[in-house]
């Protein structure tokens, strides 16, 4: 359900002056997105979509909800690994078909990478990058929580 207009479809989730709403697709635009949430269909709904169904529902039986964040400390890891084996920011940046800048960025911590691009550098360098974190773990799991406010960085606050 929608945290913002009770509309029945929840499907992304927001950061909005430091709170994290799980929104329906109008009420995303009044935050700054995090992640699409993953809604599994479970036989007690999937009559709605029925003909999109086959594929979520063969994937997984139980209903739950993904969060997908970037390690706080991408920057460092990024780093570290390219210079272990070896790389130039430059070379890594083709590797992965990037632009140099767009490594010089990453390993500063100055860019964000995401989901797309961190799955790049992960299965290239063979780090982690994006952690998944169940919803029901954010709320149970003040550690995590933690974590994931940290992720959010002044700057994104004030592009709200
Ligand atoms: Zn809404």
């Amino acid at each position: 359900m929608c945290d913002m207009c009770s509309s029945p479809e929840a499907v992304y989730r927001i950061e909005l002056e430091g709170s994290l709403l799980n929104v329906c697709e109008r009420c995303a635009s009044y935050g700054r997105v995090i992640s699409k949430i993953r809604v599994e269909e479970t036989p007690k709904k999937k009559s709605k979509k029925a003909d999109i169904s086959k594929e979520t529902q063969a994937k997984t039986e139980k209903e739950s909800e993904t969060l997908q964040i970037i390690v706080p400390n991408y920057a460092q890891l990024i780093k570290d690994k390219r210079e272990k084996i070896g790389l130039k920011q430059k070379e890594l940046a083709k590797k992965i078909a990037e632009k140099e800048s767009v490594v010089h960025k990453l390993e500063s911590g100055r860019m964000k990478p995401d989901i797309a691009l961190a799955r790049k550098l992960e299965k290239f360098l063979k780090i982690r990058l994006v952690e998944e974190v169940e919803l029901s773990d954010v709320n149970l799991n003040s550690e995590k929580k933690q974590g994931l406010t940290d992720t959010l960085t002044i700057g994104d606050l004030i592009k709200l």
